[in-house]
């Protein structure tokens, strides 16, 4: 009797600490030249909708305002994963302070999201954390796929600034099916309008390229999907999302949902959405 009582203990402490533990994600708004009032909720709505997450959301006060943003300071160390929804003045300097030494330590992930990469061109770390981003031509070199699937380098000062020179739907190729985030994902799928970011910029170190696209605006393949160590910190970026439209599709889901687990910790486990997009079909999530 007591062995069989000491089994279903054991039973049931598996159960409370393994399946049924939520990831905390913290989403941080409240500057953006996108409509994150629109936005978040979107994302909000995708990551819990997987029953993997509980989702908080972090505001910063409005621009200008530099006495309450050197206040700003979600705890971050109690969450997981940060998902930057984010594109706007600088934060304090304590906050900026907390983010390098969690993600340093692996303590959290990160995820970025569209213009989250254009923030904060002038700190150094930041440009670290994100491999690459929007910024000018100066900003550092960029990467892209030719033709053959060969990586390519243009050396900062060389070449086009970001941009988007192509705005509509796309198909976006996987490059490593082996990754935890793109495994059993189509090779190729149709993700819906979206701006298709370009000329990507920054130090690009420590960068895995997992999925790209083709710009029509370009004429090459522009990095779509890629991650980031950043010491033992896990980096998941894609600069898809431009607005509520654009994350309304289950290519975006699935790769957010996927994408968020894996920074936070190390492994996927959530399926692929049932509705994820072919190489014939994208598959855009009904608004309501
Ligand atoms: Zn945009």
């Amino acid at each position: 009797m007591r062995v069989l009582f000491a089994t279903l203990l054991l039973a049931g402490s598996a159960l409370s600490a393994g399946a049924a533990e939520k990831i905390k994600v913290l989403v941080i708004d409240g500057q953006n030249n996108h409509n994150w009032q629109q936005t978040t909720p979107v994302l909000k709505k995708l990551l819990e909708g997987t029953d993997r997450f509980t989702v908080e959301v972090a505001t910063s006060p409005p621009a200008n305002k530099k006495e309450e943003m050197e206040k700003f300071r979600p705890e971050l160390a109690k969450f997981d994963v940060v998902v930057s929804n984010y594109n706007g003045q600088p934060w304090g300097k304590a906050l900026n302070d907390d983010f390098e030494k969690l993600l340093k330590d692996g303590k959290i992930g990160f995820v970025v999201v569209h213009a989250a990469n254009n923030a904060f061109g002038g700190w150094k770390e930041y440009n670290q954390m994100i491999g690459m981003g929007w910024r000018g031509k100066t900003g550092g070199d960029r990467l892209f796929l030719n033709d053959e699937g060969k990586a390519q380098t243009v050396k900062s000062g060389e070449g086009d600034g970001s941009g988007h020179r192509y705005t509509g739907p796309f198909a976006v190729t996987v490059r490593d099916g082996d990754h935890p985030v793109t495994k059993g994902m189509p090779m190729e799928w149709q993700h819906v309008r979206d701006e298709l970011y370009d000329n990507m910029r920054g130090p690009i170190e420590n960068v895995k390229v997992l999925a790209t696209a083709f710009s029509k605006g370009t004429k090459v393949h522009e990095p779509m999907i890629w991650t980031v160590s950043y010491g033992k910190g896990r980096v998941f970026h894609t600069p898809m999302g431009h607005d509520a439209n654009a994350m309304r599709c289950w290519g975006f889901a699935g790769t957010l949902t996927r994408g968020t687990e894996w920074a936070a910790t190390g492994a996927v486990t959530l399926p692929l959405p049932k509705e994820f997009p072919t190489a014939e079909k994208a598959s855009p999530i009904p608004e309501k």
